[in-house]
């Protein structure tokens, strides 16, 4: 097994059939027959590594419920395809300029690991709208004559799904743009498919620096021995790995789940950085929350636990990505401003700059 355990292996050897997912967990036959009615509308494939964190018994387990198709992603009331505008903020196809100084450039439409909640579920997977190298060198060339770009978000689908050697034809090429300061790759490999972080790949990468990651955990059960390992690979090579979550009802929407995913991370140093609300894509219904779920979470983690612990909750748009949390200014004016901490107690502190600051009895 540990000579065939590689990514190669791990990717051929998906799971995209009724009869291969049962060795791994018990499919009863109603759940069959809606998996093959949602797989004609959502492409659907597991890594054997993914597939085999599922609880055997448990059609709830947040590893399954990932991943395996549901027939409630047929029912869209409210979903739209592409509620962020990605597609008319594309200067070139696949390169989304919405902010001055930098891009998301997806580079593959394909992932180890069909997530049911993707926010690009419009196109990745969908066989028919595959990323072609013409559309990629286009990119390059949109980042290479646009100088306000600084910051190029590297995104697909998932780009560690490209072989070493085209991913480095992208990055050295964009490495080559003078005014390209970082690089950033967002992939979710370490969690579907941790045996693609290479060290091969690192050294590949450690190459183009600075290069930062980040990648999608969205419950502890997927905070495995490889997947630490996989990050420890990367963080070695000298990037810093960060972590981006999508809120997902029934999966990851209560306190504990979530610290305990939160803390998890930050054993393996990975940085939580963003947690999104559910993008209202058609087919994701099922996992939406109301937009008080994530602001209570916040809530109840800030304070509570370690700063850089908490993630930004975002809501995200076609004007770009929002934080949201509840204020903790009850009161501003020009002489003074009321705080409120974590545990609802209020302060008084100055903030006349012009004048000598009144020392606050403490
Ligand atoms: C998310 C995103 C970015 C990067 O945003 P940060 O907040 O800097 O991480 C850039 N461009 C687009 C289109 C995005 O969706
Ligand atoms: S890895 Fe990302 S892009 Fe790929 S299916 Fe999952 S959420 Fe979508």
């Amino acid at each position: 097994m540990e000579t065939l355990d590689t990514w190669q292996w791990q990717m051929t050897n998906r799971i995209s059939n009724i009869s291969s997912l049962r060795k791994y967990v018990d499919i009863s036959d109603q759940e069959a027959l809606e998996i093959t009615a949602a797989e004609t509308r959502f492409r659907w494939t597991i890594t054997p590594y993914y597939a085999s964190l599922m609880d055997k018994h448990d059609p709830h387990c947040p590893i399954r419920m990932q991943a395996i198709p549901s027939i409630l992603e047929l029912q869209n009331n409210s979903g739209m395809q592409d509620p962020l505008q990605e597609e008319s903020q594309s200067p070139t196809p696949g390169l989304i300029h919405r902010y001055p100084d930098r891009v998301a450039f997806t580079v593959s439409s394909e992932c180890a690991m069909y997530c049911r909640h993707c926010t690009r579920k419009r196109f990745v997977g969908q066989p028919v709208q595959r990323t072609t190298w013409q559309a990629i060198e286009a990119g390059i060339e949109y980042v290479r004559k646009t100088e306000s770009i600084r910051d190029v978000l590297v995104t697909g689908g998932d780009p560690f799904i490209l072989s070493d050697d085209k991913l480095e034809r992208i990055i050295k090429a964009l490495r080559s743009i003078d005014h390209v300061e970082i690089i950033r790759l967002g992939t979710r490999t370490p969690c579907t498919l941790p045996q693609r972080i290479t060290d091969k790949l690192c050294d590949m990468l450690a190459k183009y620096h600075p290069i930062w990651v980040n990648t999608h955990f969205n419950h502890p059960k997927e905070l495995t021995e490889e997947a630490a390992k996989a990050a420890d690979r990367m963080l070695r090579a000298g990037i810093p790995v960060g972590n981006q979550s999508v809120l997902l009802k029934g999966i990851n929407d209560d306190r504990d789940t979530m610290k305990s995913l939160l803390h998890g991370l930050l054993k393996m140093r990975i940085r939580p950085y963003y947690l999104y609300q559910c993008d209202r894509i058609v087919g994701t219904e099922h996992f939406w929350t109301p937009l008080t779920t994530g602001l209570d979470l916040i809530d109840q983690l800030q304070g509570y636990t370690t700063g850089f612990a908490v993630p930004q909750f975002i809501v995200d748009s076609p004007i770009g990505k929002i934080p949201l949390c509840r204020s903790k200014l009850v009161e501003l004016n020009d002489d003074y401003a009321i705080l409120r901490n974590y545990e609802n107690h209020t302060m008084t502190i100055p903030c006349r700059v012009d004048k000598e600051p009144a020392l606050l009895a403490i």
